[in-house]
């Protein structure tokens, strides 16, 4: 029997969701979600990596993460929301991994490398051994679960790159084994901050969240970076690479309008002000509903609770599956 292709995906439960969030990968869950069996991981254990000494931050916000999900249109009917540290196979299968894949390799990897810059304060003495390893346990979260496809932003990229080349040494090595994984990159698969910084990040403050009010994002989109050049609203601006105009193409259903004051901006003829108002009333339209939906699932733990461990279970099953095949593949013996 042919069996539905599967996603598998996730987040760190390190804060509340955002725009970019979205774009990079929540849309293409939301279209495949229908399609496809998805498999959404929410990863505390790759959370407690740079969070280490924080562990009620990590925790308070699985179901926090969790209403994100259930508020933007993921539907518990056809998702299999999984929670990463109740699922110990997950471990066990990062240490196998871990002897196919060299120091000097994880030490190349661009999206840790630039991840230990922005730790350079919590990581002054030392990188420890955990972060620097975290793409090793991400490629044991994807083939544990036998994902053909991975909805993600491009920082993501290298992890699946690396996920890539450890499955296939270990079926070169053990015989045939594991699925190789593909890639899916969002529409857009980096957005840029509020800050004009190149990424927007929960661990940046550089976000609009699908749980900020209407107030928050109005300031938040008031105080965005546009265009620095342009000190006048009668000066020429610049729209390509612009935070406010990226942010009106990705989230402002009116394109007649983006296309006005794309033209009126370069030439001189509309103030910030009036760009940033058109983007928040676009930004504000967006979030109204899913904000809505979020607030009324607040007091509802014991429900959130259950869809989290019905999926988790149904995951741990699959992942004990795949750890009898791995544990033949590799000749361990089976004392059961
Ligand atoms: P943290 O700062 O804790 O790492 P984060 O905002 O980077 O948080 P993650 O949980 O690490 O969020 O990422 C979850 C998913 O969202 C990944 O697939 C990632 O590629 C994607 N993603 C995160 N930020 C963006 C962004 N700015 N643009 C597009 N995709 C993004
Ligand atoms: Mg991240």
């Amino acid at each position: 029997m042919n069996r539905k292709k599967r996603i598998l995906t996730g987040d760190r439960p390190t804060g509340n969701l955002h725009i970019g969030h979205y774009v990079g990968s929540l849309k293409s869950r939301l279209e495949f979600q229908n399609e496809y069996d998805t498999f959404v991981l929410i990863a505390d254990v790759q959370a407690l990596t740079d969070n280490f000494n924080t562990p009620l931050k990590v925790r308070d916000n699985i179901l926090e993460l969790l209403k994100d999900y259930l508020a933007v249109g993921l539907d518990p009917k056809k998702v299999t929301f999984v929670l990463q540290s109740q699922i110990p196979q997950i471990a066990e299968l990062t240490i196998f991994f871990s002897n196919l894949v060299s120091v000097a390799r994880l030490m190349r990897n661009p999206t840790v490398k630039n991840e230990l810059y922005d730790k350079k304060d919590l990581f002054k003495h030392s990188i420890p051994y955990g972060f620097l390893g975290y793409p090793v346990s991400q490629a044991a979260d994807i083939s544990i679960f036998n994902a053909d496809l991975v909805p993600v932003g491009d920082d993501q990229a290298p992890h699946i790159e690396q996920t890539i080349e450890i499955v296939k040494k270990f079926n070169s090595v053990y015989g045939d084994t594991l699925k190789v994984p593909t890639l899916k990159l969002g529409t857009i698969p980096r957005l840029v901050g509020i800050d004009g910084k190149s990424k927007m990040s929960k661990s940046m403050n550089n976000t609009i969240n699908f749980s900020d009010t209407t107030q928050d994002i109005k300031r938040k989109i008031m105080q965005m970076y546009t265009d620095p050049k342009r000190i006048h609203s009668t000066d020429p601006g610049e729209v390509k690479g612009n935070p406010v105009f990226i942010y009106h193409n990705a989230f402002n259903p009116n394109k007649s309008e983006i296309k006005d004051l794309e033209n009126r901006y370069k030439k001189g003829q509309v103030g910030d002000i009036e760009v940033k108002e058109k983007l928040f009333n676009a930004i504000d339209a967006f979030i109204s509903p899913i904000r809505e939906k979020r607030l009324e699932l607040n007091n509802k733990d014991n429900y959130l609770y259950d869809i989290l461990k019905e999926g988790t279970l149904r995951a741990r099953d699959e992942a004990q599956n795949t750890m009898s095949k791995v544990r033949e593949s590799m000749k361990l013996l089976n004392f059961n």
